[in-house]
Formats: structure tokens, sequence, C-alpha cells
């Protein structure tokens, strides 16, 4: 069993009392107390003779990312009066241990060591020996190794070094890189994985707090043959996706978990993550979302490994969504455009072949208007691009234009003459924290005929949106074609029926917190 430990600063015994209580509360099994700041002996006792769960004494010396800076000599004596409280661990580092430290009596009780090594620089030069060295020593109960995760790739080897212990084994990457280590801690079966009571008060960077490990990333829900998805993209930390899917996936109950991955913004950054995943085949790298800047090196990536490409993926130039066939096989989809085009086509109750009897206004030339135009055309609408750098509508529209359907671009301002059936704004205007913006500020026209769709959906109730409510139109939020993408996402993930219900309600809930 992998154990959730608490990981606590102490800094005063009130502090640590309450967040004692707190970890205990929250589900973990095991407590550090970070002693580095609070060296008083019968305080330090006390808390330790009093926690709800075993605890880890650690007091960190400011050469591996503590606070203490004191002698070894000062560290031991510390420690070697707190043994009688009974802790079930005590932390020391490798280069401070030279002889047996005798903390075990005579019956083998008494606390366990673990001997730890971190480098908050980046990957120890001497990694795979240094975690070898502390397994062979006898007196060493558990090896730990930290260190700040360079990029997503290091958690392969923390996840390797977890697969080939010989020894209970903590390995973790710190930073935001690093997160994927912590959670997969528990299907390589490391000796713990430490997460924070509150958010930012952990102990190290990248820590997620108990509760996102046990309710967002499914932490006891986790298994050996756990599948591993996630979202690639720079930034990626604010991204819904990962409570969204793995929501999903306990709704439904299936074995897997969903993680943000940043991966820098070049191809070969996006390529090297992929075949650093992949070739690890004890981690069931079965599929990633794809974010903005990945989308077009996703398609690309795949389109080199000689995988199965989504016919308008192809013609659109971007992927959103990547799946690893059970034989490392890829496929490369677009989900964007079909989200948008159902969540059009329900409100409008017509198929999606119906959409070549319309007249669409596609306002913005970026990447989701791309995906929204390539999407009409397949279908046959005739659509007028309208944005503000004319050019780039211009090319938007040479380029989807063809003899099944006709694509005219036109400058913004020129939207309140649009003599068609459907709007749909592509462009950012409207969106937090400009609310009060609107890429069609007058449309004399508008009528119950109409439909509005904008795909901003923060605010859910845009101004573009209200406007056409007061005007009488058919309306389409912004939400709905995000949860259509990640529901399109979680069917080729998983092959099930997506639970768009409880997909929505994560979204909105999310979107209510923000
Ligand atoms: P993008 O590639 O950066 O394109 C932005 C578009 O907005 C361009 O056409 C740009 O015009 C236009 N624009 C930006 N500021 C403007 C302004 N002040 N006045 C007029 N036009 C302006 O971004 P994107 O990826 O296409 O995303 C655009 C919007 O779509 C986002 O805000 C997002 O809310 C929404 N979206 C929604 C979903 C969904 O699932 N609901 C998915 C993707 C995107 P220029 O070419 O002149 O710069």
């Amino acid at each position: 069993m992998t154990l959730l430990a608490a990981a606590i600063l102490v800094q005063d015994s009130a502090q640590a009392q309450a967040d004692m209580a707190s970890a205990a509360e929250h589900g973990a099994n095991l407590i550090e107390l970070r002693l580095d700041d609070f060296l008083e002996v019968d305080a330090a006792w006390k808390l330790v003779r009093s926690a709800p769960l075993p605890v880890i004494v650690t007091v960190r010396s400011t050469a591996e990312g503590g606070h203490f800076d004191g002698t070894d000599t000062e560290r031991l004596e510390f420690l070697s009066k707190l043994i009688s409280a009974q802790p079930a661990y005590v932390d020391l580092e490798l280069v401070r241990y030279s002889s047996p430290l005798h903390f075990r009596g005579p019956d083998g009780d008494g606390p366990r060591l673990i001997l730890s090594a971190h480098d908050f620089k980046g990957r120890p030069d001497r990694l795979n020996n240094l975690v070898s060295q502390m397994s062979r020593i006898e007196d060493c109960t558990v090896a730990k190794v930290a260190w700040r995760a360079r990029s997503v790739r290091d958690n392969v080897e923390a996840m390797e070094l977890l697969a080939t212990k010989t020894k209970p084994t903590i390995a973790l990457c710190m930073g935001e890189a690093g997160l994927p280590s912590r959670i997969l801690a528990k299907k390589f079966g490391g000796f713990l994985t430490f997460a924070s009571v509150f958010e930012g008060s952990g102990t190290a960077s990248g820590q997620p707090t108990i509760a996102e490990l046990r309710d967002l990333y499914r932490w006891n829900a986790m298994g050996k043959a756990t599948r591993v998805f996630g979202v690639v993209g720079n930034p990626v930390n604010h991204s819904m996706s990962p409570a969204i899917h793995n929501a999903a996936f306990s709704e439904v109950n299936f074995d897997g978990v969903y993680m943000p991955l940043p991966v820098d913004s070049s191809y070969e950054a996006f390529k090297a993550f992929m075949e650093s995943f992949l070739a690890f085949k004890p981690l069931h790298f079965s599929g990633c979302s794809v974010t903005i800047p990945h989308k077009e090196n996703a398609l690309r990536y795949v389109q080199e490994k000689g995988g199965q490409i989504e016919q308008l993926a192809e013609r659109i130039g971007a992927a959103n969504t990547v799946v690893v066939g059970p034989n490392g096989n890829l496929a490369a989809y677009n989900t964007d455009y079909a989200a948008a085009l159902d969540a059009l086509t329900a409100t409008m109750d017509i198929e999606r072949e119906e959409l070549a009897n319309y007249r669409v206004a596609v306002l913005g030339a970026g990447g989701a208007a791309r995906a929204v135009v390539a999407g009409l055309a397949h279908y046959g609408s005739t659509v007028v691009v309208y944005n503000r750098t004319k050019e780039k509508a211009d090319s938007l529209a040479a380029e989807f234009s063809s003899h099944r359907a006709k694509v005219v671009p036109a400058r913004l301002e020129k939207i309140c003459d649009a003599c068609c059936q459907v709007f749909i704004n592509c462009t950012s205007l409207g969106m937090h924290p400009n609310v009060d913006q609107t890429p069609v500020p007058d449309h004399p026209d508008w009528n119950g005929a109409t439909v509005v769709f904008d795909t901003v959906y923060t605010p859910l109730q845009t101004r573009l949106l209200r406007d056409a409510n007061a005007a009488g139109c058919r309306t389409v939020q912004g939400v709905e074609m995000f949860v259509n993408q990640a529901a399109a996402q979680f069917r080729f993930f998983t092959g099930l029926d997506a639970p768009v219900k409880t997909m929505r309600q994560v979204v909105l809930e999310r979107l209510a917190k923000s």
C-alpha cells in the first residue's frame, strides 16, 4: 500500500496540532512533521506523541531545501530526544549518514530510518547510484529521492526507479512538471506520496493537497493497471480538463487517471514528451487532450508516426486529441469542430447535413474559428468570415472555400450588414474581464429565426448572448461546445458513452468558482 503522507511544516504547536487533525480528517495515512524551524524538544516531543497518525520526523537542512542550518551533532541530538515519543520514521539525508544510528531498540522497536537525497535544481547526477547506495544500507528502511523535474519526462525516471526498487522507495519530482510522479506513486508501489493539508501549505513545490489527490486524481481507485491520460499544453495549470475527465472516469468506474502535462512550446519538446511516455510501457499512457500551443505539433507527430488521422483534423491542420491504442498505435482527432457543430445543431434541432441550408457568419479567424469554419464548410454551409484583421479572414476563406461550400471574407465592422441566419462568435471579445464588449454592437435584423452562438464561456452568459436573447434569438452558450469536445475525447479515450451530465456539472461548478 502506498501511503498518503501529509507534509506539515511546523511553525508552532497550535498550528501543527490543527494541521495534523485536518490531515487525519482528510484521509492521510501518515504525517511528516518538518521540525526545521521548531527545535523545542519538549513541544516537539508532545506533538509527536499526540499525533493522530504515525509520524515521520524530519529536520531538513538548508543544503537540501530546508531551514535547519545547525550542525549535524545538534540535529542528531535533537532527533534522539524525540525517539521516546515513538515516531514511526526518522528522515535523515544520505550525505549526513555515516554510521548506524541505533534509533531502534534491541527488540526492533523504535523508529525506522528514511534515508533521503534532494536536488532543487534538477536531476541528481548519480540518481540510480544514490538509490542503490541507500538501499544497500542495512539501517535504511526506506530510500527517498526527490528532485526538481526539468520537464515532465523526469517523471518517467521516477516511475522507473519505483518499478525496479529493491527496498521501499520514495521517488518524487518537484515543481509543476513533477505532479505525475506524485499522483502515480501509488500505481508504481512507491512507499508514499506527500501532499499538503491546505493549498500552499506544503513543504515542497508541486505538492497537491490531500483532497486533490483523493477527490480529483482518484487516489483511492488507482492501481497497477490504471490507464494514464492528460492534457498537454503550455500553460495547463488552470485547465478544467483534469476535473472533467477524472469525474467522468469515476462516474462510469473506468480505471483511468487524467492529469496536467505541461510541455514546452516547441515541436521537439512535444515529440520528446510523447516518446518518453510511450516508451515506458508500465505507465499505460493511453492518450491526451492537446491544447495551445501543441495542436499542430500533435497532428504532425501522429502523421510522422504513421498514425491514423481524422480527415477533418488533417484539413484543419490541428488535433486536440491523441489516442494510444492497445498496440501503441496512434490516432489523432479534432473534437473542437464536432463539438461546435453538435452544440449548434442541438439548439437548432437539425442534423449536421441540414447545415447546408444555412448562411453562417463566423466572427474571428483564429484557432477556434478555423475549426468551426472547417466543420461548416464540410457540411456545405455558406460561411462569411468576419475578422478584425481582414487578411486573416481572406486566407481562412480561401483555404476552405470549395465547390461544396462558399466561404467569403469580410471586415469585422461590417457584421451589422450580415444577412445570415446563424452568428458564431469565435473572437475573444466579451470574455472575462472585458464582459461589456461584444463583436456585434448593433443588429437590427435579429429575430426569432436567428441563432447566436458565443464560443466564449467565461462568463457563461456573455453580452452578445444577452443582446441576442433580448432580440428574441435562439442562443447557444460556449460551455456546450466545451463540454461536447471533452465528451467526444472521453469516448475516444474509453470507448464508452460519456457521462455528459456529470461533465457539464463539473464545468459549471468550476466556472462558478472562478
Ligand atoms: P486566437 O487564435 O487567438 O484568435 C483570436 C480571435 O479573436 C482572432 O480572430 C482575433 O482577431 C480576435 N480578436 C481578439 N481580440 C480582438 C479585438 N479586440 N477585437 C476584435 N477581434 C479580436 O484564439 P482562439 O483559440 O481562436 O480562441 C478565440 C475564443 O474562442 C477564445 O476567447 C475562447 O473563449 C473561445 N473558444 C471556446 C472554446 C469552447 O470550447 N467553447 C474552444 C476554443 C476557443 P485578429 O485576427 O484580428 O487578431
